[in-house]
């Protein structure tokens, strides 16, 4: 927009919204317009179509001129007889996960509050606590992305933080921490510690059942990555003191009527989504080796339905360029290469079907320097 413009004239943006605040850039996510979408750890898979009208009919039903029910309890009813959460426990759900992140903050900004997780990992956790105002500390993995367990108590011991996050597996190393570190670390936090389990159903690990144990634990999980990412639905399980403090910061009608329908029909269903992510679970072995075979890259295990890898070389930006190149031949992953100094190099795929797969395959074969292409 112009100077001349009318609508400049009355813009006091400048002077009212918080300078942190101008000085960030949205939360970039590509255009994946005619490309086979392998950046975002979607699952590939549509509901089967004898689904579909069952479905449809569901949501035709819905009375959307009334608001959600704030509690869901039709909903919560299912989730917890599908996703085996404790009894004691007691649940919030979000609008998404990220939504959780969120609430989390805002409820435990306390002047000075410290927020701690292990980086590199999901970004969203540092931004919630630069929204929020609390003080955030990252402590680095290793090399190898494994948890730095005496770095990690040491830090837990100066600062102690008010939360922790563990992405159990982590995104986007894939790394899935030993069970003994994370109860150590739950075991020394002054405060909260979140475990989220955003990939469980490709890891099949989970601190669900530690809940009994941990009074300071909570325990996230977002539908996101088996399936229903569009439709938005994260909840956290941890004690009801934890949760009742969380619910008087929630937005009363956050998870909207068809997002509740939709979850509930999908997992009232789950054979079908567990039958995906078994799928998942299978082909990410068959990537994985497949891409051990080239030489130029190092591929790490993984946990998720994701595998990062990095490409050898001392250049800088060979993994960009492999990258463009990857997306030039119409498939979109996600250059992790500038996010943090231990992905120097550094791609992740989100693991998809076996067309797919195969598609990045060739694509990732013809997008590197030396093509010491796998016999
Ligand atoms: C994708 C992801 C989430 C976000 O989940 P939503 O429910 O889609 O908001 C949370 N945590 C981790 C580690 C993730 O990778």
């Amino acid at each position: 927009m112009t100077e001349s413009s009318p609508m400049s004239s009355g813009d006091r943006s400048a002077s009212i919204i918080r300078d942190d605040v101008r000085a960030m850039v949205a939360y970039p996510v590509a255009n994946a317009d005619g490309l086979v979408k392998m950046d975002l750890m979607e699952n590939p898979f549509p509901l089967p179509v004898r689904l579909r009208a069952e479905l449809a009919s569901r949501l035709a039903a819905l009375e959307a001129n009334r608001y959600p029910m704030p509690r869901a309890e039709s909903l919560r009813a299912t989730m917890r007889a599908a996703l085996d959460i404790p009894k004691h426990a007691e649940l919030i759900l979000g609008n998404g996960s990220d939504e959780l992140i969120n609430l989390v903050a805002l409820a435990c900004a306390r002047p000075n509050a410290k927020l701690l997780t292990v980086v590199p990992t999901f970004v969203m956790y540092e931004m919630s606590a630069r929204l929020f105002r609390l003080n955030f500390v990252g402590v680095p993995l290793n090399d190898d992305f494994s948890l730095d367990l005496e770095a990690t108590l040491a830090s837990i011991k100066i600062h102690s933080p008010a939360v922790i996050y563990i992405a159990y597996p982590n995104n986007p190393t894939g790394t899935l921490y030993p069970r003994a570190h994370i109860e150590a670390i739950v075991r020394a936090a002054p405060g909260l510690v979140v475990v989220d389990e955003a990939y469980q159903p490709f890891a099949l690990q989970s601190f669900m059942s530690e809940l009994a144990v941990y009074p300071n634990l909570a325990v996230m999980r977002t539908v996101s990555k088996s399936g229903l990412a569009g439709a938005r639905l994260g909840y956290m399980a941890a004690s009801a003191a934890w949760i009742g403090e969380l619910e008087k910061v929630r937005p009363p009608f956050n998870v909207n009527v068809l997002t509740q329908c939709y979850a509930q029909f999908a997992l009232e269903n789950r054979d079908v989504l567990d039958e995906q992510a078994k799928t998942l679970r299978l082909a990410r072995e068959d990537l994985f080796r497949a891409m051990q075979a080239f030489d130029a890259l190092t591929v790490f295990p993984s946990a998720g339905n994701f595998l990062l890898f990095r490409i050898l070389g001392a250049d800088k930006e060979a993994a960009t360029r492999v990258f463009e190149g990857i997306r030039q031949q119409g498939v979109l992953i996600k250059d992790l290469s500038h996010a943090h100094p231990l992905l120097a190099n550094c791609l992740r795929v989100t693991v998809s079907s076996s067309d797919e797969n195969a598609s990045f395959l060739r694509a990732l074969s013809a997008a590197l320097p030396c093509r010491l292409a796998p016999s």
